[in-house]
C-alpha cells in the first residue's frame, strides 16, 4: 500500500481487525520509511452502483466522495477527527446500499448525513442543515438551533426530526 504521506510503497500491518460488523477488515499500517501510520479498509466490491435522484429529477451515480465533501465543508475547523468523518461516510454508504436497491433521492442522503452530523457536533450539523435542508429564513435556522439545544443528542431520536 502506498503511504499517503511520503508516497513510498513499503509498509507493515501492525493491527488487523473486523470492522462494520464484519463487513470490512480494518488494517492499521505503519510506513517503513516515514514511520507514520495510516488505516486501510478491505471490503467486498459493489458491482451495482446506486443512482442518486436529485431534486430536479436528474440522475447521477452515487459517489461517497461527494458526501465527504459536504461533510468536510460542514465540519470546517470543528474538532472532528478525519477518521470520524470517514466512518460517517462509510457507514452511511453501507446503510444506503442496504436500504435502497437502485435509486436514492438526494434529499434522503441529506437527511441521513444531517442526522449523523447532529450526533457528532451541533455546529457542523447546523451548517450542513442550513446548506442542504429547506431552511429558507434565519428564523428557520434559529428554530432548529433551539431544537438542538432542547433535545438530547441521541441518534435514535434524530430520525423523526427529518421525517
Ligand atoms: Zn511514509
Amino acid at each position: 500500500m502506498i503511504c499517503p504521506f511520503c508516497k513510498v510503497d513499503d509498509d507493515s500491518v501492525i493491527d488487523s481487525r473486523e470492522a462494520d460488523g464484519g463487513a470490512a477488515v480494518r488494517r492499521r499500517r505503519e510506513c517503513n520509511r516515514c514511520t507514520r501510520r495510516f488505516t486501510t479498509y478491505e471490503r467486498v466490491e459493489r458491482t451495482e452502483r446506486l443512482t442518486v435522484v436529485k431534486r430536479d429529477g436528474s440522475r447521477v451515480p452515487f459517489n461517497g466522495d461527494n458526501v465527504m465533501r459536504g461533510v468536510v465543508a460542514a465540519c470546517g475547523k470543528r474538532p472532528i477527527a478525519a477518521e470520524q468523518k470517514e466512518e460517517l461516510v462509510r457507514t452511511l454508504e453501507d446503510e444506503l446500499y442496504r436500504d435502497f436497491e437502485k435509486e436514492v433521492p438526494s434529499a434522503e442522503i441529506g437527511r441521513r448525513v444531517a442526522a449523523r452530523l447532529r450526533a457528532l457536533d451541533d455546529i457542523a450539523y447546523i451548517r450542513f442543515a442550513s446548506e442542504h435542508q429547506d431552511f429558507r429564513t434565519i428564523e428557520d435556522i434559529a428554530a432548529e438551533v433551539k431544537a438542538v439545544q432542547e433535545s438530547p443528542r441521541d441518534v435514535k431520536d434524530q430520525r423523526q426530526l427529518f421525517e
